[in-house]
């Protein structure tokens, strides 16, 4: 296999003048429906990008703690892996893209014997019901909070103003766990799942630690920074399918199409890329695209992939020098 070199003064200027190209994008608009969203600073912007030996290069408002949203889903996809394995997975969930958006109730009628993968609201919250220890809220809350600083290097917590925000205003995501329940697809109390989930989508994260997190994925699993090995190797290609497969949601097959990079999205405008065994990258920005996807977080990753020439598809080995 062909094998191409890129130094890391490359991977630093791609990054640098990506941030001076992408920060005068305008178009989107912040998330309205939940209301501490649409008062976020639509003009916040950051890129962080980490390599498999913890070098980070990060540009703009990289320290800002934003909602994680969706981008959660990845997290705790990871943690019900490893606490069951990724046959048990594919059958309590499942690993199908839905080619429909993020909260569709309609998807699930579709598909009424799976919530079709962990990255959507109904997988998700499926996923939060695995988590072990069963029965225990607070237990299974450290359990999802714990894995977050692992795979992101330091700890994070919760925005409680937009946790209430979400917990006020989650009428859809009410409807998907109990008609999940209906389907035999919670399998934890109902109420509960379904306020880890908010919860997890309301924890405050940066652009730097999704990049870590990224990171430590493209690393099979060794978090970059810690050293630690936060799961399995074995792992890394299955998460990295779920995102390739539905990270964008309906718009997933243009984002792949188009950056060459697996990413998932959240409404809070982070999307957290990764390169495996190249980098992870993460891009922050508030306003979406109808889809829900940041505009200009997706035009960063996009550029940084085309400057750099790399495509998780091309087939070439790709090897990151010092110099
Ligand atoms: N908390 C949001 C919801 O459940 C997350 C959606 C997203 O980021 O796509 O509606």
């Amino acid at each position: 296999m062909e094998t191409k070199t890129i130094t890391k003064s490359q991977i630093r200027e791609a990054v640098e003048q990506t941030y001076a190209e992408c920060k005068g994008i305008q178009g989107g608009k912040n998330a309205d429906y939940i209301p501490y969203l649409a008062n976020i600073d639509p003009e916040l912007f950051g890129i962080s990008l980490t390599l498999p030996d913890g070098t980070t290069y990060a540009v703009g408002d990289t320290e800002y703690k934003f909602g994680i949203e969706s981008v959660s889903k990845v997290l705790t996809a990871i943690l019900v892996l490893k606490q069951y394995g990724a046959e048990a997975v594919l059958k309590q969930i499942g690993a199908d893209a839905t080619g429909l958006p993020f909260n569709s109730i309609f998807a699930i009628l579709l598909e009424n014997d799976h919530p079709s993968t962990p990255l959507v609201n109904a997988g998700a919250i499926t996923a939060c019901s695995m988590v072990q220890p069963q029965g225990d809220s607070w237990g299974k809350w450290e359990a999802i909070i714990n894995n977050f600083r692992d795979l992101c290097a330091t700890e994070s917590e919760v925005i409680d103003e937009l946790y209430r925000s979400e917990s006020d205003t989650n009428f859809n995501n009410r409807s998907i766990a109990w008609l999940l329940k209906n389907y035999g697809r919670i399998y934890d109390d109902v109420p509960m799942s379904l306020d880890l989930y908010t919860r997890q989508c309301s924890v405050g994260i940066t652009a730097r630690q999704l990049g870590v997190c990224a990171a430590t994925i493209a690393n099979g699993g060794k978090n970059p920074v810690t050293g630690v090995q936060v799961f399995a190797p074995e792992l890394a290609p299955k998460i990295t399918t779920l995102i390739s497969s539905v990270g964008f949601y309906q718009n997933t097959g243009d984002w792949l199409y188009t950056s060459g990079i697996p990413a998932k999205s959240g409404v809070g405008g982070g999307v957290l890329g990764v390169l495996p065994g190249v980098f992870g990258i993460a891009a922050f920005a508030p306003p979406l695209d109808p889809a829900g996807n940041s505009v200009r977080a997706q035009a960063a990753v996009k550029s940084v992939m085309s400057k750099l020439g790399l495509g998780v598809f091309d087939g070439v080995a790709v090897n990151v020098s010092d110099e």
